[in-house]
């Protein structure tokens, strides 16, 4: 790293998905049609790259580019990665199979039996992982989460409760699903839940942006979990309660900017490209929203490379609020620059508007992400142009 510039390795992974996303720009429309025709796009390099980024070395090849691998478990990688991809479709990102957020939870919790099934299995074939969290009318206040997990009066564990907005887990073979074994914040646990049991059922929601990802409505119906599924069985109920979310959301949340990055990046090309003899005003914003691209990207790098050395995700935080408000803004602006019929005369850029809506919801919405700003900042934990 050069500042909060790439080093050359790094910068070779952010080309090369660079060139994978123009496959994914081809796709997105189709599949914001009908998110089922993520099977036609399985074969797409950048796909193919996503199914198995983020498995650790010893269960699957990592990423290969010229001299340099990448096994995709630093999150300075993973944003790297995302954005140029986002850069085509974020949808597609999203839609793809592989190990997403499950991995991130099984790099903090995962015991070596638990690691060996899930990432085998995910290295095997193409498979969607999901992340259960959020439940209906329980959203951005994860401590209060209710669904349970229970011993039945035969001694079998079984789950039971309802998740809403879970992305793939109407096709996922695996979602860790976060449970209640009793009050409080040490009583949650991750589980990981196998979808071909009886009980697990899915369905997906309607949705305006990001379609691909299919968010989806879980019903667990007292499906059964074996002692080896519960996440964290080897640790302390301390590190493997509402501790272990916390640090899943802080390596994750670099990404989310990204995602959101990617999405401002695409909506200021695609107009930039239309509007090259852009004169006076029009011009200055173009410019000026390119200029906002660069500082937020190296705003998104720095968290990434904070929480790979820290842990800690307060930068994230204003990270992925940052990128939010951009991506929002740079859709809209590029709306405007385009004339009054531009959502119905360029699909590309309506969807474009929608899905920078649902980066804002993922993770946490930019209220959540200030109040955790503000928490480090009231905690002495930033430092220099952040105090
Ligand atoms: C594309 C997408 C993918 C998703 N994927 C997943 C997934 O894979 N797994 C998963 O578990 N969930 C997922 N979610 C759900 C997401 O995490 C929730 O939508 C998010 O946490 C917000 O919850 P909510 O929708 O219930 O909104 P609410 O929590 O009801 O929030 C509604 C509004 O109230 C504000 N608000 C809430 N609390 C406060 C507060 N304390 N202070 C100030 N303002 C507040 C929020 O900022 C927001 O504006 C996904 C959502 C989207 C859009």
């Amino acid at each position: 790293m050069n500042g909060y510039g790439l080093d050359e390795r790094l910068t070779a992974l952010g080309r090369q998905a660079r060139e994978w996303s123009v496959g994914f720009r081809a796709g997105a429309l189709a599949l914001d049609e009908d998110p089922g025709r993520i099977k036609d796009f399985l074969d797409l390099p950048g796909v193919r790259c996503l199914g198995t980024f983020g498995i650790p070395p010893g269960y699957a090849e990592p990423l290969t580019i010229g001299r340099h691998r990448y096994a995709g478990t630093t999150a300075l990688e993973r944003a790297v990665l995302t954005e140029n991809l986002a850069r085509g479709d974020m949808g597609m990102v999203l839609a793809s199979p592989g190990v997403s957020m499950s991995g991130v939870l099984m790099e903090q919790l995962g015991d070596e039996e638990q690691r060996d099934r899930f990432y085998g299995a995910v290295a095997a074939s193409p498979t969607w992982t999901s992340f259960a969290l959020t439940e209906p009318d329980r959203g951005s206040d994860a401590s209060a989460i209710t669904t349970a997990l229970r011993r039945g009066e035969d001694g079998r564990l079984l789950l039971t409760g309802a998740k809403r907005y879970i992305g793939n887990a109407c096709r996922a073979r695996f979602v860790s699903v976060l449970a209640r074994t009793r009050p409080g914040p040490l009583g949650v646990t991750a589980a990981l839940v196998d979808t071909g049991e009886p009980g697990y059922r899915a369905e997906p929601l309607p949705t305006l942006g990001l379609r691909g990802a299919q968010l989806s409505a879980v019903h667990l119906d007292d499906v059964e979990v074996e002692p080896w599924q519960v996440l964290g069985r080897h640790l302390s109920p301390a590190r493997r309660g509402i501790w272990s979310c916390v640090q899943v959301f802080n390596r994750l949340r670099p990404t989310v900017a990204a995602l959101a990055l990617g999405v401002a990046a695409a909506a200021h090309e695609y107009v930039a490209e239309r509007r090259r003899s852009a004169t006076g005003t029009d011009r200055d914003r173009i410019e000026d929203l390119g200029m906002r691209i660069s500082a937020t990207r190296a705003l998104v790098h720095r968290a990434a490379a904070e929480v790979d050395a820290t842990g800690r995700g307060r930068v994230a935080s204003a990270a992925k609020a940052r990128a939010c408000a951009l991506a929002e803004d740079a859709t809209l602006a590029a709306c405007d620059l385009l004339g009054p019929a531009a959502r119905a005369n360029h699909p590309e850029l309506d969807k474009l508007v929608r899905d920078a809506r649902g980066a804002e919801f993922m993770e946490g919405t930019r209220n959540i992400q200030h109040l955790n700003l503000f928490q480090g900042l009231l905690a002495n934990e930033l430092e220099g142009d952040f105090r």
